[in-house]
Parts: C-alpha cells; sequence; structure tokens
C-alpha cells in the first residue's frame, strides 16, 4: 500500500469530512479542535492528515506535499486548480456566494447606470468574472476577513462573501442583492499521485463516492 497524506483544515470541513473518512476505514488519532498537532496519524498506518489552512489546502495538492485534499469551491475558484483532479463533490460545508450592500444601497440602480461598485472582498478572481460578466466596472479591495465591516465605514459600497444563514449580514445592516454560485467543497487529488498511487487512491475515492450518495 502506497503511503497518502490528505490535506484539509480544521472546524467545518474537518468535522464534515470525518464521517467520510470513516466510510473509507479512516479514522484519525486525534482531533484538531483540541490537539495542537499539525500531522495526525490514523488508524491505517499508511494514510496521515495534514492540517492546513482552508485556502492552502490546493497548494499542499497541487505540488505533492498532500495527495488529496478537502477544498471549498471558493477556494479552489481563487487557485485556479492547476495540477488537481477534482472528481467529486462532497456536498459539504455548503453556502452560497454573494454580493450584499447595506440595507439603503440601491444596488439596481448603481449597476444600472453604469456607475463604478467599490467591491471588497477576499474572492478577488470570481468576483472579477462575476462582474465583468454583467458588465459592471468594479474597482476590487483585497480584504482577508470580516468583509462585513467594509460598507459600514466607508470602505466599499458592495462585499462578496460566503453567506450561509445570513445572520452576519443581518447584525451588520446588510443585505444579500445577488447570489453568484452556490459553493460546497469537494475532493481534489494530485493529479500524478492519482497515477503513481492509484491503488491506494482508487478505493478511497469510491467509498467518499458511496457515502455522499447516501
Ligand atoms: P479562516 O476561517 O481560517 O480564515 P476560512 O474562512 O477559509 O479560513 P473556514 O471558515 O474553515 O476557513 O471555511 C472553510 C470552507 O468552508 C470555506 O472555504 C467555504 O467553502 C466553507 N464555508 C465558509 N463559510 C461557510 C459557512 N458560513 N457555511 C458553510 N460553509 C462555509
Ligand atoms: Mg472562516
Amino acid at each position: 500500500m502506497a503511503e497518502i497524506t490528505i490535506a484539509l483544515s480544521k472546524g467545518r470541513i474537518f468535522d464534515d469530512t470525518a464521517p467520510l473518512l470513516e466510510a473509507a476505514g479512516i479514522v484519525a488519532k486525534d482531533n484538531p479542535a483540541s490537539s495542537r498537532k499539525l500531522i495526525l496519524d490514523t488508524n491505517r498506518a499508511n494514510v496521515r492528515l495534514v492540517i492546513v489552512r482552508a485556502s492552502d489546502v490546493p497548494t499542499y495538492v497541487q505540488y505533492g506535499a498532500a495527495d488529496l485534499g478537502i477544498a471549498g469551491k471558493d477556494v479552489l475558484l481563487e487557485h485556479g486548480g492547476n495540477g488537481l483532479y477534482q472528481p467529486l463533490d462532497l456536498n459539504i460545508a455548503r453556502c452560497r456566494m454573494m454580493v450584499a450592500v447595506p440595507e439603503g444601497f440601491d444596488y439596481d440602480s448603481a449597476v444600472r447606470q453604469g456607475a463604478r461598485l467599490r467591491v471588497a472582498t477576499k474572492y478577488l478572481q470570481t468576483t472579477r468574472e462575476h462582474f465583468a460578466d454583467k458588465g459592471v466596472h468594479v474597482d476590487l479591495i483585497k480584504l482577508y476577513g470580516s468583509m462585513e465591516l467594509a460598507p459600514l465605514v466607508g470602505l466599499a459600497d458592495a462585499i462578496v462573501d460566503l453567506v450561509s444563514t445570513g445572520s452576519t449580514l443581518k447584525a451588520n445592516h446588510l443585505r444579500a442583492v445577488e447570489e453568484i454560485m452556490p459553493i460546497s467543497s469537494r475532493l481534489i487529488i494530485n493529479q500524478a499521485a492519482l497515477k503513481l498511487k492509484r491503488e491506494t487512491i482508487q478505493p478511497i475515492l469510491d467509498a467518499f463516492a458511496q457515502a455522499v450518495k447516501e
């Protein structure tokens, strides 16, 4: 059996992936919520998990530092997907990529009048593409978090962010005005590893696919 390294982030992705891993016969020996370890052994001697920042997962897999990974579509679109095989939507960590504006802001007129919109976001690629498709001119402002603050202090007219319940928007007097796309997490595989370690990887892939269907 080949040695397999799986990259994932702690929090919702680890929590939602654990049952899928279990379906593939893989159980972590520590929980990243309580352990500070970045490399977790599993019940299988040839499988280990590495815990990385959500947005770093595709990079670890692209360079082969991990063979497999689990990453949100939001993260994969920003990364670009180079060197990655993306065979399976795991339907976990689901949310929506949305445009949101302050409650009083007339988004439809701003867009219709061809105004230049200042948009703050962590998701530059997706945002640029979305507004280019609409023919709307945007000035993008890159942020790393707490996007909701930007329109409240005059940094931007609008934000592009992930929304699940909408309660963070509401608490900050923002409203979602447009859905860019639904988001969920995908299994990603290093393309070279898939060829070289197919015998070990394929059963994991099959078990994930089966577990997702159930
Ligand atoms: P960090 O929180 O470390 O700054 P992050 O926000 O990218 O990084 P997580 O919050 O763990 O990391 O999110 C991981 C993935 O889960 C995201 O890339 C996205 O696909 C998904 N996600 C983010 N927010 C939500 C949400 N509110 N509901 C459901 N899924 C979400
Ligand atoms: Mg987060």
